[in-house]
């Protein structure tokens, strides 16, 4: 189904700043906290709190943006799509203007050539797993890390679970992060919620069904469905009242939110309850491109752009965090050049410098002080140097430590 362009357009406007209504941000508030520790699998809570000794006593934030352009971005044209990064980050950052993906410019692969520091060519839809073993599962074994320390955070439909852990010997799920889609598991929870609501009458279960369903399709970006509908039903009990206190909010709304809008306050909940040692967030609102519209991937671009800034905020407020968290930003790939055969922004598939190379900025307690690093590097670097940062032994990538980032 093709989303209309008012659908797509009500879905970016209710991430920026200034549009969100009072009662729309409520609702995410109170999904957000919902979600936290609610709708997980059991085994995902494990040692919730406890976190194991060993480590440098280190904390990482990395945060990854799906595909942008430096036109868009970081270039004397894009810099107002990028207020906070540019000029709120950027003055106390090391920036790498030339930080390349020479892997597979898809979703689950650039992402878990990032996480595991190895070019990883397995399923675009990620079906299966990486095939080394991910800085979580590294942590996580060397130095005794609990499951708690280690989260993913993304609004990316074409991620799985399957991001959290490898197929790797020795290594595996046993290891590996907790992996959370707060918008898939907001609309399951509505889902279980309408289902299970005594007092709901059918004309609205029809209407706030087919507002789901839509939401669905709008992040239906690369042809992969969602099956929330057929989720086993894992809501608590002692929760339904709230969730259907939120659902006459959502009805009265009429409208979908932003999946990067909730993914950040999700996060900032991971953050103040399980204070992990290892974040990854990944937002996702630009993939709106591959619909075509340039005036709602720069919209992205900027709710993006905010969130990161956010984030850093709340690295900055919370005393877990606050001088000890060195956290990094950067896109998975770019997007095709304009004029190219693959229609320009809309895709990422091009072997080509606009698709190729991005940009990497990293900021906190490991940035002695700012600076601009001409070096090319690669996406396959950060995790050498990040195993090190949080005190593990080297892992085995084909990346080099970035000599820059160091306590
Ligand atoms: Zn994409």
């Amino acid at each position: 189904m093709e989303p209309s362009p008012d659908f797509v357009s009500r879905v970016i406007a209710g991430g920026s700043e200034g549009v969100v209504d009072r009662s729309r941000r409520d609702f995410l508030r109170a999904a957000a906290a919902l979600l936290v520790g609610l709708n997980l699998p059991k085994s995902s809570l494990a040692g919730g709190g406890q976190h194991g000794a060993g480590g440098s006593g280190q904390r990482a934030v990395i945060v990854i943006f799906g595909g942008v352009r430096h036109s868009e971005t970081f270039s004397p044209e894009g810099l107002e799509n990028i207020p906070h990064l540019s000029r709120d980050l950027l003055p106390q950052s090391l920036f790498y203007p030339n930080a390349r993906n020479e892997g597979v410019t898809a979703h689950f692969n650039a992402i878990s050539s990032i996480l595991t520091g190895n070019w990883q060519r397995v399923d675009d839809w990620g079906k299966i797993a990486p095939t080394t073993p991910t800085l979580f599962e590294h942590f996580r074994k060397r130095l005794g890390a609990a499951q708690s320390d280690t989260w993913v955070v993304a609004s990316n439909k074409a991620l799985t679970s399957l991001i959290g852990a490898s197929s790797a010997s020795n290594y595996g799920p046993v290891y590996g992060a907790n992996v959370v889609f707060p918008k898939q598991l907001m609309v399951a929870a509505v889902a279980n919620a309408l289902r299970a609501g005594r007092s709901r009458n059918m004309a609205d279960r029809a209407k706030i069904e087919s507002e789901l369903e839509n939401m669905l399709e709008a992040g239906n970006y690369e042809g992969l469905g969602w099956t929330v509908f057929d989720a086993a039903d894992r809501l608590d009990p002692r929760v339904r009242g709230i969730i259907e206190e939120a659902i006459t909010t959502f009805v009265r709304d009429g409208g979908p939110t932003s999946g990067d809008e909730l993914t950040f306050l999700v996060s900032r909940e991971v953050m103040r309850k399980f204070s992990p040692r290892l974040l990854v967030v990944i937002f996702s609102d630009v993939e709106v491109a591959h619909f075509g519209s340039y005036a709602l991937h720069v919209g992205g671009i900027r709710t993006g752009d905010r969130l990161a800034y956010q984030l850093w905020q709340e690295i900055e407020a919370n005393a877990e965090y606050k001088g000890k968290t060195t956290m990094v930003v950067l896109p998975e790939f770019g997007r095709d050049p304009d004029g190219s055969t693959t229609n320009g922004f809309f895709n990422h598939r091009g072997d080509t410098d606009s698709t190729r190379s991005t940009w990497m900025m990293a900021l906190g307690a490991a940035v002695s002080k700012p600076q601009i690093v001409e070096r090319p590097i690669r996406h396959v670097d950060l995790c050498a140097t990040l195993a090190d940062l949080l005190g593990c032994p080297p892992m085995e990538s084909q990346g080099s430590r970035l000599t820059e980032i160091r306590v």
